[in-house]
């Protein structure tokens, strides 16, 4: 069994119990992602036993002092059965729309019933991918999700994907869930879904493939191994956008695991029986870089050569003598991809210029850029305040 993959440092807090790097128990505040094949059933309707098994879960946590917010998808599922839509409510942007709009009300309904029966308070949040991506907005989500849980409350979270359209939307609600453990100051992150983890190789096809218990890296490598797609075909979010969520959670200081949903009390047995796969929590920066280094909108990339890998690696800022191209219509401000020689994703920030004066300078001494410009220079293409390692 593979249990370090990368050999880098040990995880930060939250605190390990015994040898599991990760104790769903001793997070303050935890998030759970609930996917769709796991809420509903083949003909469409909410599987009600399983969901108050997975209540029963949340109460108990609660009962124990814990603040769980909830990431439930289903809504397109849920609403394409109800207007009888092809292709399970994905045929087109339109048909998911409507089909969200229709069962995000079903949806919520069953979480606030639920959740009730158990003496818990719902709170229904529908967030876009840009109310994430915008700071001032992301901030604001994030202020209320704190009240909400210090009030008590368990926020059941999903995408508005009947207002997304179809450039700017999660379209699957693993990286939501770690982008709103982010915003919640949650300290761990469980997807449970219809896998019970990242396997070495496709488990279905492959009989060496095994079960990868922890990743405290995720890299080229571990990126390999997840070949997209789930099982059930109902949810959006296969394999690559459960290790980006990782990534993001991994680097807001939160663990996060991939556990099966396909038992009565999931978070009950994946604390029991230990398996899935658990991406160890890094050791966080500041608030905002893991923010930035969360972000899903990237406007362009800006290739740079050794030199200037070796500089970021020592914290300096990027500067444009360093830089040998742009990609992208970005402007200034807009968060760009950093990337080394032989495609190597290096860091993440803001550009301090237009994509076309960005051009302009690459690969400049600094004492040629006004000239250049026509304007003074900014300190840097991408500032070191600015900027995180990925
Ligand atoms: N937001 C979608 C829904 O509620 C689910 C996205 C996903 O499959 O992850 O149906």
């Amino acid at each position: 069994m593979v249990a370090d993959l990368t050999g880098h440092a040990p995880a930060a807090e939250p605190a390990a119990a015994g040898d599991w790097p990760f104790s769903p128990a001793a997070c303050p505040r935890l998030v759970l992602k609930i996917g769709s094949a796991l809420l509903v059933d083949a003909c469409g309707e909410i599987r009600r036993d399983w969901l108050a098994g997975m209540v029963a879960d949340v109460a108990a946590a609660h009962a124990a002092g814990q603040r769980i917010a909830i990431v439930s998808s289903g809504a397109i599922a849920l609403g394409a059965r109800r207007l009888g839509l092809a292709k399970g409510g994905r045929a087109s942007l339109e048909d998911a729309q409507a089909a969200a709009a229709t069962g995000q009300i079903a949806l919520s309904h069953a979480w606030a019933a639920l959740l009730g029966a158990k003496g818990l308070t719902a709170a229904q949040m529908l967030v876009t991918l840009d109310d994430l991506e915008d700071r001032r907005r992301y901030l604001n989500a994030s202020a209320t999700l704190d009240r909400l849980l210090s009030l008590g409350v368990v926020p059941v979270i999903n995408e508005n994907d009947s207002v997304a359209t179809e450039e700017i939307r999660f379209g699957d609600n693993d990286r939501l869930a770690a982008r709103i453990a982010q915003a919640a100051g949650a300290h761990g992150v469980i997807l449970f879904s219809d896998v019970d983890g990242l396997y070495t190789a496709n488990p279905g096809s492959d009989p060496n493939a095994r079960l990868v218990p922890e990743v405290r890296r995720v890299d080229a490598r571990i990126r390999a191994m997840a070949d997209g797609g789930s099982a059930s075909g109902m949810g959006s979010g296969g394999m690559a956008s459960k290790l980006e969520a990782a990534r993001i959670a991994q680097g807001s200081g939160a663990h996060l695991a991939i556990a099966t949903g396909k038992v009565d009390r999931p978070l009950a047995a994946f604390a029991a029986t230990r398996r899935g796969t658990i991406f160890t929590a890094q050791r966080g920066g500041s608030a905002r870089k893991a923010w930035l280094a969360g972000r899903l909108t990237i406007r362009g990339r800006i290739h740079v050569d050794a030199g200037a890998v070796a500089a970021l690696e020592k914290g300096r800022s990027l500067l444009p003598a360093g830089a040998t191209g742009v990609e992208g219509r970005f402007a200034r401000g807009d968060v760009v991809d950093i990337v080394g020689p032989g495609e190597h994703l290096l860091a993440r920030g803001l550009v301090e210029y237009d994509a076309a004066d960005a051009a302009s300078i690459v690969g400049r001494r600094s004492d040629a850029l006004a000239a250049i410009l026509g304007y003074a220079p900014r300190a840097a293409l991408v500032h070191r305040d600015h900027m995180v390692m990925l």
